[in-house]
Parts: C-alpha cells; structure tokens; sequence
C-alpha cells in the first residue's frame, strides 16, 4: 500500500526492519521542511507571525493526538520518544508513589526500556521487580498476568506488542483487573500504536508511550499520555525554561499545568509537527486496515515457507507483524548480512529484549517486521532468499 508516498523504496531495498523503525513519507518531511524553511521559530515565547503560526500548529498536534487515540488532548505530553516517556513514569510518577517492598510487574520479553528504569528504581527505593511467566508460545497471557498477582503488587508495565514474538496483549482485560485491584497499568505501545487501534479512555491504562518514528514519523519525538489526575500528581524530571511561571531567589517557584510541566526547554519542534503529520497520514489509510493487511502478509508468508525444512519459526501464532526465525544452525547475523545481499533488511540480535534468551533458550533471532508498505512481491523475494539459504556461507564468507 502507499509504496509512492516512500522514496527510499526506489532504491529496491526490502524493508523488513520495521520494528526498529520506519520510512518516512514524503508529506511527513515536508510538513517538516515547510517550518524549517517558512516559519522557524521557537514556541510559547514570540508574538510574530512565524512564531504564531508555529504555536498554533504545534499545540494542535495534541489534538491530532487526542483524535488518534481517544484521549484527552491536553494530557498528551511530547517526549523525546518511547524511553523518555517509560522513564519519566518511573522516575517521575512511581518514585514518589511506589515504598520499599512493593511490587512491579514485568515479564522477560519486554524492551529493556520498560526493564532498566525499574531495575533502577528497585535500586534506589527497593520496589520488587518481577517477571510473569511466558506461556509456550513466549506470550504473556491474562492467565499468568493474573497469577504472578500478590497482595504487594502496585503495578503492571508491559509492551503492548512485544517487539520479539509480536505478540498483542490482552490490554482491555488487563486495564479492567488492574483497575478493579488498585493496580497501576503502564503500557509501552512502541510497537502497537503504529500498527493497531488504541482507544485510551477506554482501555483502563493510566500511562501509556510511543515514538514518532515507528510510525513512519520523526525520530526524536514521542507522547506520553497519561490519566490527568496522575499526571497531575507526576514530579517532572527535567526542569528548565517553559514550564515554570516564576522562580525566586528564595527559592521558591511555580511550575507551570500539564502538559506544560513536563515540556522543559525548546522542545523537538519540527518533529511535534512531523508527527502530527504521520498521525494524519496514517489516519487517512486506517489502522484497522493497517493491522489486517499485516495479518495477509504474515499469514501470506507463513504459508509461503511451510516446507523450508530449516527454518524455525518462534511465533506463527502471534497476531501482528512481527516473525522471529532462525535458520537450523546458523548464526542470526550471518542470517540478515546474507540477506543483506538481497537487499533484503531485517534486524538480527536480543532486539533489546535481553532477558528473551532465557525463555527461547537461544540468544539471537532474526526479526522480520512487516508494515503496511510492504508487499507480496517483498514476500516472494524473502521466501527465494531463506528458500537458498544452504549457499549462504558462500555468500557470508
Ligand atoms: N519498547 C519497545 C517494545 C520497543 O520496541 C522500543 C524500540 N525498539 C522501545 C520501547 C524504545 O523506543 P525508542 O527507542 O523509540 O525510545
């Protein structure tokens, strides 16, 4: 779909390193191009017609991001991307809410952007980290969610999708217990909210994050959405011209509402407004169109190498974009430098999921992760490849 909006699909690449991050369409760059060269200007500080202009379009974003995702527009904090935002629920909201002893839980397929900051915390105020159990497939279940729950448990932070084994998570069931147990939810929708509908006030999450450049958007941009009543309780953890109304040589200050608190300094201007371009762009092709294309092409190819007899394939089952192999015997990046031959990009290695290993009991995959301007012939050329892979030390060495 939409394979002319992407110039960097003219120079024949096959693009299947989606998970790690996207193409840009070329409306996205121009939204860009067009404040860069027609109106740069800093935010909520001019009253020029440059600057005017650039207040208007970038505090409209949040709007744009309201209508996404069904939130309140001014409960959408622009972040750095998925990691700020996952850290400044950890360290801005769960540091000053979590004591000694209380409990956390992950799982050990997540980003180490939803494990580190954890970690970090249990360090310095001794919250419990845990991990609920995979299933055999390496998904994480409602089942064994609601199992790994103790009287200790003050919070569930989990990937929407995980970005390994594409697995979506039960968010609605989880969101209602986690709201009906006093639990706090904390969604890492890096990998979801480019691929599939999220309704936010209707999913029981009380933090959700994602970054602009998964979704064919800027790099350097994100959103944290949160429930106002929390965010409102939320510490910044960034402080700097913005988001105070005044400081005295006292000491004392007043910070300025949300989201404006949390938006210290001359913030990624450019990519705000890059991003509420893509949310357009990707609005006017639909996600649910997104997702269930996905599906064709994943199904398309699973079928496609069924009799490849040295393939493993991690996650048939998982019901996103997302295919986790390896070749019998072959190491994961002798895999993609071999497709690399091809012009074939996939990404290869622990995807950040370091813990994955000890489930999977291998270190290493292959990801394949699929987008909406992937294509069946992208598919055949993948199949071709893996289907001549016994050469491949011919080609690797
Ligand atoms: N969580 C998940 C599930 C991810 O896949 C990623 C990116 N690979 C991140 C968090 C971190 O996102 P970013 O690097 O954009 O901050």
């Amino acid at each position: 779909m939409n394979r002319e909006d992407f110039p960097m699909l003219e120079s024949g690449v096959i693009y299947f390193d989606n998970g790690a991050t996207t193409l840009k369409p070329k409306s996205v760059v121009a939204a860009m191009n067009k404040y860069y060269l027609e109106h740069t200007s800093n935010i909520h500080r001019g009253d020029y017609d440059a600057a005017i202009k650039t207040n208007e379009l970038y505090d409209n974003v949040r709007n744009i991001v309201g209508e996404f995702i069904n939130c309140d527009p001014t409960t959408c904090i622009f972040t750095s991307g998925t990691t700020m935002s996952l850290n400044m629920v950890v360290f801005g909201y769960m540091k000053k809410h979590l004591k000694k002893g209380d409990e956390v839980l992950l799982n050990k397929a997540e980003h180490a952007s939803n494990v580190l900051p954890w970690i970090k915390l249990s360090e310095e105020i001794g919250i419990v980290v845990k991990y609920v159990p995979l299933d055999d497939d390496y998904e994480l279940t409602f089942d064994n969610i609601v199992k790994s729950v103790t009287e200790k448990t003050k919070v569930i932070s989990l990937a929407h999708i995980s970005n390994v084994v594409g697995d979506v998570r039960d968010i609605k069931s989880i969101g209602e217990f986690c709201h009906k147990n006093n639990i706090l939810f904390n969604v890492d929708g890096a990998q979801s909210i480019p691929h599939i509908k999220m309704d936010f006030k209707n999913s029981n999450i009380d933090f959700l994050s994602f970054s602009g450049h998964k979704m064919c958007g800027p790099t350097g941009v994100g959103v944290l959405v949160g429930k106002r009543e929390l965010l409102e309780e939320m510490e910044p953890i960034i402080f700097g011209g913005g988001m105070n109304s005044y400081f005295e040589e006292d000491n004392s200050y007043e910070l300025k509402t949300v989201p404006t608190k949390f938006e210290a300094g001359t913030t990624a201007i450019a990519e705000v407004i890059g991003l509420g371009a893509t949310i357009k762009y990707l609005m006017g092709i639909g996600m649910d169109k997104i997702h269930e294309y996905e599906i064709l092409l994943k199904n398309y190819f699973l079928d496609a190498v069924k009799d490849i007899p040295n393939l493993i394939i991690y996650n048939k089952n998982s019901d996103s974009g997302i295919i986790a192999l390896n070749i019998d015997g072959v190491f994961a990046q002798d895999t993609s430098v071999y497709l690399n031959h091809y012009k074939i990009a996939v990404r290869a290695g622990n995807h950040c999921a370091k813990m994955l290993k000890d489930e999977i009991k291998i270190k290493n995959t292959v990801r394949v992760s699929m987008y909406f301007y992937n294509n069946y012939e992208d598919i055949d050329k993948l199949v071709e490849a893996l289907k001549n892979s016994k050469d491949i030390f011919k080609v690797v060495l």
